[in-house]
């Protein structure tokens, strides 16, 4: 079965059309710049040649339309007929606290995607756009939810509640939700596999380091903290954003720059973490170079974003009463062995002890911490289309 897997950002659309048979990618493709003036598709059949275009895509429900086009196009397209797609698994942000897990959608699933859009203002819209330009254009298909969100659900209350006043929980549903749950699950599930853990008796931190980045402690398979929260924003350092501040900031920077909430959460989100750090970028590759050309501020930048990384392991093995597991993914957490190196020296306290040649592969999985580390320490590429699909497959 060939299983579309769509993910709607704030501004984009990324796909992927994966055969199940051998959980193989036959397309896959971007539409960015969605609602803007130059929006553009980039569609790649993988055997054939890479197709680009500037199209107008005033929202997403066209841009649905062109990657269907792509899908079905006698030159650049891998499809003869759109019955071909068994099903389609959407990555939808925030499922509240409603959702544990993905679900078949029906009228009423997208009236919870529908509630939470106050959750997730940028992303739960183009969601259900995305969702309902797919049942349009494939009435008979059937459509998967995997929420952001869901795997974080199994947090005890003790780590999810905002010590705010009580009436906010019960009338708005502020609390820890949690982002990356796809990343987390599969992630976290391959951790015991490879690492041959006990199931019913493991505790894995799983460091997803990527442009958005956050962690989560995993017991038994079951999410017990993660350190994003209500939104992506708290926690770590990102590319972009500023991870944990004092909430004040935001009143204190308000009232200094006469900027309004929203300008200065957009601040936090869009125009802080390591970028603003450093003042030269969010990619890693360029904050290395930077910083070995002597630039101190890109060093100073990975270092608070090392040293952010730390505390929380340190405060998950604490909420754990141990770690039998780290591991590390995503783009920084793949690629990046020296980050990886910094974090892991500062981790010896655990008995942690890193095969520095073994920390300089990429993109496999593979144990990186040495047999008498007394962590076992790895890294396990994500997948999180795959991850999708194979949650779209098992539903159906
Ligand atoms: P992601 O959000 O998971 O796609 O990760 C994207 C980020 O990964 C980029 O912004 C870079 O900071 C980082 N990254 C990707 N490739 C490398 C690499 N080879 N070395 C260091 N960092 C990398």
């Amino acid at each position: 079965m060939k299983i579309l897997v769509m993910n709607c950002g704030s501004s984009s659309l990324k796909y992927q059309l994966i055969d199940m048979e051998n959980e193989s990618v036959i397309a896959k493709g971007i539409c960015e710049m969605i609602g803007q003036d130059t929006s553009s598709i980039k569609h790649d059949p993988i055997t054939k040649d890479v197709y680009k275009a500037e199209v107008p895509m005033p929202d997403h429900k066209k841009a649905v339309s062109l990657v269907i086009e792509a899908l079905l196009d006698e030159n650049h397209g891998v499809l003869k007929s759109m019955d071909e797609i068994g099903a389609v698994g959407h990555r939808v942000l925030h499922g509240g606290k409603f959702y544990s897990a993905s679900i078949v959608i029906n009228e009423d699933v997208k009236r919870v995607i529908r509630e939470c859009f106050d959750l997730g203002p940028l992303h739960n819209p183009a969601n259900l756009i995305g969702i309902e330009a797919c049942e349009s254009l494939m009435p008979n298909t059937p459509q998967v939810a995997v929420f952001d969100t869901a795997f974080h659900q199994t947090m005890p209350k003790k780590a999810y509640m905002y010590a705010i006043p009580y009436e906010y929980y019960e009338k708005y549903a502020i609390r820890k939700y949690g982002f990356h749950g796809t990343s987390h699950s599969y992630v976290s599930k391959r951790v015991i596999d490879f690492g041959k853990l006990d199931p019913d008796n493991s505790k894995v931190i799983v460091c997803h380091l990527g442009n958005g980045a956050s962690l989560s402690a995993v017991q038994n398979g079951k999410c017990v903290d993660t350190s994003m929260g209500l939104t992506p924003l708290e926690g770590l350092i990102m590319g972009t954003r500023s991870g944990d501040v004092d909430a004040a900031v935001v009143q204190y920077l308000a009232n200094k720059e006469n900027l309004t909430v929203d300008q200065v959460l957009n601040i936090l989100n869009k125009k802080s973490g390591v970028e603003a750090l450093s003042g030269v970028s969010s990619d890693f590759r360029k904050l290395d170079a930077a910083a070995k050309e002597g630039n101190e501020r890109a060093k100073d930048a990975v270092d608070s974003f090392v040293y952010r990384v730390v505390k929380y392991i340190g405060s998950y093995v604490a909420a754990m009463n141990g770690v039998d597991a780290i591991c590390f993914t995503a783009g920084i957490g793949e690629n990046d062995g020296k980050v990886r190196k910094m974090i892991c020296d500062s981790l010896t306290y655990l008995g942690v002890e890193i095969d520095e040649a073994k920390n300089q592969v990429r993109g496999e999985e593979i144990l990186i911490s040495t047999p008498a580390s007394k962590v076992k320490v790895m890294i396990i590429p994500t997948n999180e289309e795959l991850a999708i699909a194979r949650e779209t497959l098992a539903l159906i």
